[in-house]
């Protein structure tokens, strides 16, 4: 049985937005409220939802690039080690910090234009670890190749690379300090479908050979289905469904999945399959609808999805499933699975 590596419980953040009033006290907008999952080693979860649904605040959080207002991040690391690693102090995360990293949406501006491609994969290696110049060069060439990088070129910037090629240094330095995690955000959105196909294949291989466990950060559910063992969707900072990638296509258990599985294509021509337009903007955060706050823009909702709140619950028997509506184990969804579409 794999063993659990990340343990996130009841994460919060709040920002303060500034007030238009004079002499008023600025007001928190809560943009995650007490997201909770588990994550197991060797597997995918992708975190989705529209853009503003609080994903990639959430992946910086875990990977500390951002403090979370209250929450802890379960790691255990090597040899029954746990440690909270929101919380740790910082002889602990001089330790721990090299275990979690994060891959940038936009290969352009992730890398800095004054490094050479070299220095930008080292970088990481010479903060966390004492080598020696010799060690550090075998280790940087060993992790271009394994990515598919040129080591002929590497004293080269990163204005000379393509946009795939630079989403691969992206991966080699984040590889580079063996993480036991990887917070991919948006990792091949920016990419040419051709070229996001073969940094995906990448990111699985890598994931094969190294054992990395990955949080995939996406709205592109196409390519979720693709990676993911897990899926968790997000609405306005919250968790509205959580389970495992099968149930969540091929049986969501909530109006918001179902509406962002019907932009999933089906690359079947005689399937005819009916988007689902959500009516109404996003809500303000600042400003969250009463009850069940995807109500607004619900299809199905009820006048108790306006006064009540819905707790994330398991559905049925199923012990990985979860979803927060009202009417989750009564409402016929549709999943965007061809078995599925063909068999209506
Ligand atoms: Fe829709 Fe009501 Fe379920 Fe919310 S609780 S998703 S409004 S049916």
């Amino acid at each position: 049985m794999a063993k659990e590596i990340l343990n996130v419980k009841n994460i919060d953040k709040e920002f303060k937005a500034k007030s238009t009033k004079l002499f008023s006290r600025p007001k928190p907008i809560k943009v995650l409220k007490d997201i909770s999952f588990d994550l197991y080693e060797g597997e995918t979860l992708s975190i989705v939802g529209e853009s503003g649904c609080g994903k990639t605040t959430l992946g910086r959080c875990i990977v500390k690039g951002i403090d979370a207002t209250s929450g802890v991040v379960n790691y255990h690391a090597e040899k029954n080690e746990k440690v909270d690693y929101l919380n740790m102090n910082r002889e602990e995360y001089k330790k721990y910090r090299k275990d979690i990293q994060m891959i940038f949406q936009d290969p352009y501006s992730s890398l800095s234009p004054r490094m050479s491609v070299y220095d930008i994969i080292a970088e990481p290696l010479i903060t966390n670890f004492n080598l020696t110049k010799n060690e550090a060069n075998e280790k940087v060439a060993n992790i271009a190749e394994k990515v598919g990088l040129n080591v002929n070129y590497l004293k080269r910037y990163p204005h000379a690379f393509s946009g795939g090629q630079r989403q691969r240094i992206a991966i080699a330095r984040a590889l580079i300090t063996q993480p036991k995690v990887i917070v991919c955000d948006e990792a091949v959105s920016a990419l040419d479908v051709s070229i996001q196909a073969q940094i995906i294949n990448l990111l699985i291989d890598l994931q094969k050979e190294f054992g990395i466990t990955y949080i995939f950060i996406s709205h592109d559910l196409s390519v979720v289905q693709t990676i993911s063992d897990k899926v968790v969707v997000m609405h306005l900072g919250k968790i509205v469904e959580m389970a495992s990638v099968e149930e969540i296509f091929n049986h969501p258990k909530h109006p918001y999945t179902e509406a962002l599985l019907s932009a999933v294509p089906i690359p079947d021509p005689n399937v005819e399959k009916e988007r689902i337009i959500l009516e109404g903007e996003v809500p303000n955060p600042a400003n969250p609808p009463s009850g069940c706050e995807f109500h607004p823009r619900c299809p199905y909702k009820t006048d108790k999805c306006t006064i009540d709140i819905p707790n994330l619950a398991q559905i049925g028997e199923d012990q990985e499933h979860f979803s927060a509506c009202h009417y989750a184990n009564e409402l016929k969804l549709k999943g965007a699975r061809i078995e599925d579409a063909t068999n209506e």
